[in-house]
Parts: structure tokens; C-alpha cells; sequence
């Protein structure tokens, strides 16, 4: 079974549904709370696991009953969380207030999430049994170049997610093998805001490029084969949080399965094309068999 490791952030969302937010100093009555479980590491785990990988997430949670629940969490999809460590303090929050318009106002609390800033022992060592590494950018910095480092110097496959967009060090980039940026992390990496200008030019950074275009599919550019556009199927989507963590998780098992790259992209299309017709970010995620049904 394909192996894939993930360093990365684990959250629980405080979701307000209002509706209207309010403005400073204003104090509103809101519709529903719900809490839900998300940080684009343990979702690109999950949507790993779901995919048919044997999933190993490194990151940590505090010692809240947030971090039990999101624990068990990963565990119900199958996720190994043996690296998952448990620290004193708070669990990562996102608090999220959802506007009856569609519109979000998010603030993200790192805290366990913060303390992801090196590899742990016993991580390096996970990390060279994997067929991939799935990085994001919601933990610190240092911790994701330790681990694209660790899995370079192990020759294994890393893919990262460049979110929440910014700056990326050389370090980082220079370990790099798979970028996955959406269009807009694709234009603030770049400046330019045409989806295949901007994958050419982060080839000068790294050896293949995917942009995801939502619900216009995804390009890929890469140093050594032809490029490759891969249409999303048509779906009527009602809730497109964590499709690109989808679309990441399951790119990765593919080729961690030593598919060829189209076919793998266009079943990772296929994995995030069921997540966008429910609702949700992880409770979304399909699993294998219907991804298999999905792109047949
Ligand atoms: P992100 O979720 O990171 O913003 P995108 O919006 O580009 O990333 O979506 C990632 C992938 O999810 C797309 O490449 C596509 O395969 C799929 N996807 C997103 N929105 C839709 C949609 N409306 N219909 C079908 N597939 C979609």
C-alpha cells in the first residue's frame, strides 16, 4: 500500500453563522454554531487515508478536548497519528463567522500548531518509509523546510501546498519537487495572474508544477514533459472548502502508486469534483471506491 506522510496544521473551526457580521463594538445574535474539524494538514491526510494510502500525520494538537476530538478524528478516517503530539495548551482554532451572503471573516489561532517548528525524533525516520510528503504552510516555517530537507535527502516525493500564500524561502523551494498552488497563491507567488505564465515561471523554483483552477480543472507544467490541462468534471457544487486539500491527498496517493501523471490528475479531479457536492471540508472527503465510480 502506498505511504504517504503528512507534516502539516490540524484545527478545529468555530464556525458563527450570522446574518449579517457585525461591525466593531457590535455585539449580533447568530443563526447556528457548529464545530468542525479541518487545518489543511490533517485534511489532506484525511482526504489521503480516504484515498487508500496508509497515512501517517505529524503535527500536534494541545491537551484540550479539542485535540482529543480532533485526534479521534483522524483516527476514525484511518490516519495514524502516532506522530500526532499531544503539547500543553490549546488545540489550533480557526473562528470562522459566515455571513448569509457566502462571506467569511476567519481568525486562526496556530497555537499547538505553533510549536511544529522542528522535526521531532522518530520523523525523519517516518518520513523516509513514505512514498510522499504532503506539506502545507500553516505550521512554521522551519519545521516544513526540515521536513522537505528530510524527505530530499531520503529521495522521496514532496508535494506542497503553498497556503496561506506568501513568500517562499529557497530552502523550501529547493527541496520542493510537486508545487500545488490554486490560481490566486499561483499569482502572489509570481505576480502574474494568467494560471500558465505563473506555473512556467515557478519552474526557475521547482521541477513540476500544478495550478488548480476550481471548477475549470487544473494545468500542469513540469521541467521534463510536456505540459497537461485536465478538466474538472461538471459538477453542481454546494460547498467547495478543502477541494484543493482533496485534490492534493489524492493526487499524491496516485502518483505515490506510480500512476502516470495525467491519469493521476484527472482522479484527483475526480476525488475533489464528489467533495464539492457536500457539504464540509473533511466530512466531504470520498472514499477510493467512489472516486474509482466518479472517473470511470
Ligand atoms: P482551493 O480549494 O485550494 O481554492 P481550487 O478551487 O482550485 O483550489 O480547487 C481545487 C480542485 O478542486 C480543482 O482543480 C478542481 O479539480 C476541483 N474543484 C473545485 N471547484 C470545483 C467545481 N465547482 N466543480 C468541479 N471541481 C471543482
Amino acid at each position: 500500500m502506498t505511504h504517504i506522510a503528512v507534516l502539516g496544521s490540524t484545527n478545529m473551526d468555530l464556525v458563527a453563522y450570522v446574518a449579517k457580521a457585525p461591525q466593531r463594538g457590535e455585539t449580533v445574535t447568530g443563526r447556528e454554531f457548529r464545530t468542525i474539524p479541518g487545518g489543511k494538514g490533517a485534511n489532506q491526510a484525511i482526504a489521503a487515508a480516504r484515498a487508500g494510502a496508509t497515512v501517517s500525520m505529524i503535527g500536534a494538537v494541545g491537551n484540550d478536548a479539542y485535540g482529543t476530538q480532533l485526534r479521534s478524528t483522524l483516527e476514525h478516517s484511518g490516519v495514524d497519528t502516532d506522530h500526532l503530539r499531544t503539547v500543553e495548551g490549546p488545540s489550533g482554532t480557526a473562528h470562522i463567522v459566515v455571513d448569509d451572503e457566502g462571506g467569511n471573516a476567519i481568525v486562526v489561532i496556530p497555537a499547538a500548531n505553533g510549536t511544529v517548528d522542528h522535526l521531532a525524533p522518530g520523523d525523519d525516520g517516518l518520513i523516509a518509509s513514505a512514498d510522499a510528503l504532503l506539506l502545507q504552510l500553516e505550521i512554521p516555517l522551519a519545521a516544513a523546510i526540515a521536513g522537505a530537507e528530510a524527505a530530499r535527502a531520503h529521495r522521496v516525493r514532496t508535494i506542497l501546498t503553498p497556503a496561506p500564500a506568501q513568500p517562499l524561502p529557497i530552502e523550501l523551494l529547493a527541496a520542493t519537487d510537486l508545487l500545488i498552488p490554486n490560481e490566486h497563491e499561483a499569482s502572489t507567488l509570481t505576480g502574474r495572474t494568467d494560471p500558465h505564465a505563473a506555473a512556467i515561471a515557478l519552474l526557475d523554483e521547482v521541477p513540476e508544477v500544478v495550478v488548480t483552477l476550481g471548477s475549470a480543472g487544473s494545468l500542469y507544467v513540469s521541467r521534463y514533459a510536456e505540459p497537461l490541462t485536465v478538466p474538472a468534471p461538471q459538477v453542481t457544487a454546494v460547498d467547495s472548502t478543502g477541494a484543493g486539500d482533496t485534490f492534493a491527498g489524492a493526487l499524491a496517493v496516485a502518483l505515490g502508486e506510480g500512476r502516470p501523471m495525467r491519469e493521476a490528475l484527472k482522479w484527483a479531479a475526480a476525488a475533489a469534483a464528489i467533495s464539492v457536492q457536500r457539504a464540509g471540508a473533511s466530512v466531504s472527503m470520498p472514499y477510493r471506491p467512489e472516486i474509482d465510480k466518479q472517473c470511470t
